[in-house]
């Protein structure tokens, strides 16, 4: 095991359920381990108002709990946390990886876990990005309760955007689910919460084409996908969930991903790159959820020190 301040057998990145777990094995292993994140821990999950199918917590949990209990709990057993800036770059060696981090400090690890999850796809349509922080929203959670008693969109039909449209409605007086379908591709049980709030509105086979306001969201202009009619929809606020892509970017040189950005890896966690695993939302997936997650990082790090153990 390697004593060396910066220098360690396993370095993992991202602070989500992914990531901790693989921190929590790591360290039950006594591997000399550390976890580098660049925001607040838990993840994606840090910006879910409630987590309701993590098991072993009934009434569900607040998202933004989840990150620090898993933290607490991989310290017990030791886990070396780090905060790392953008801009941090990883290198391959003959006997492991250099990672320098965007402060500068230069860390040296046999092996790496990346952890690195996903963010969310912007729509591309006029306005957005102009209005980013001024009424157009990726988080719910962070900028709903901006909108009391106003009228709000959310775009897209998976579970975030029906999720948060729900959790929106506690601040709004009217939420419209965008839709591109005439179905939701949310699970069932989240479109039943959805059709049973009176304050929301669905607006079926409509795609958002501009979002409109000189300093501040105003409406959007919406268009029939069946009849090419646009419309305007005045709304103060557009929270937009159109999917994901893989956040890989810390890693794309050294090994395979597939055309959106995700991490080539099974179940095994093993990437193209030796010594180097994907645990998580940023691996290729069926399912991505907390669940599968923190198998996820069970299994990282369980195959990192197998490969230790052969190095
Ligand atoms: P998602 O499942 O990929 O859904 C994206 C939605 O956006 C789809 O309805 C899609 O329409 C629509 N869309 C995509 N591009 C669009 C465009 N350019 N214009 C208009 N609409 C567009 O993404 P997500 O809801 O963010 O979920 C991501 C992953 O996290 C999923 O695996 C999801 O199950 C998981 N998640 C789970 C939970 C939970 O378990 N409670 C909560 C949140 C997220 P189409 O349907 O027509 O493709």
């Amino acid at each position: 095991m390697e004593e060396n301040k910066n220098s360690y057998d396993v370095l993992i990145i991202g602070g989500g359920p992914a990531g901790l777990t693989a921190g929590l094995y790591a360290a039950r292993a006594r591997l000399h381990c550390v976890l580098l994140e660049r925001m607040m821990m838990g993840g994606q999950i840090a910006t879910t108002d409630m987590v309701e199918n993590y098991p072993g917590f009934p009434e569900g949990i607040a998202g933004s709990q989840i990150g620090p209990l898993f933290e607490s709990q991989a310290k017990r057993f030791g886990l070396e946390v780090r905060q790392f800036q953008e801009g941090a770059k990883i290198e391959r060696q003959d006997d492991g990886f250099t990672v320098v981090c965007g402060n500068g400090d230069q860390l040296f690890s046999k092996s790496i876990i990346v952890a690195t999850g996903s963010s969310w796809n912007p729509l591309g349509i006029p306005g957005e990005e102009r209005l980013r922080g001024a009424g157009v929203s990726y988080c719910a959670t962070c900028d709903g309760a901006f909108f009391r008693d106003q009228e709000l969109a959310v775009i897209g039909g998976g579970n975030s955007a029906v999720e948060e449209a729900v959790f929106l409605t506690r601040f709004a007086s009217k939420v419209y689910i965008i839709h591109r379908r005439d179905q939701l591709r949310a699970e069932k049980v989240v479109q039943e919460k959805a059709f049973a709030n009176p304050k929301i509105e669905m607006v079926w086979s409509h795609v958002p084409i501009e979002i409109v306001g000189e300093n501040q969201v105003e409406g959007v202009k919406v268009k029939s996908v069946k009849s090419g009619e646009e419309r305007l929809l005045p709304v103060a606020g557009v929270f937009i969930y159109v999917g994901m892509k893989a956040d890989s970017g810390i890693v794309s040189h050294l090994l395979e991903t597939d055309e959106r950005g995700y991490i080539k890896a099974g179940e095994d966690t093993l990437t193209t790159c030796p010594g180097i695993f994907a645990a998580g939302d940023v691996r290729t997936k069926p399912l991505r959820q907390v669940a599968t997650a923190v198998a996820d990082g069970a299994t990282a790090a369980a195959m990192a020190e197998k490969y230790l153990e052969n190095l």
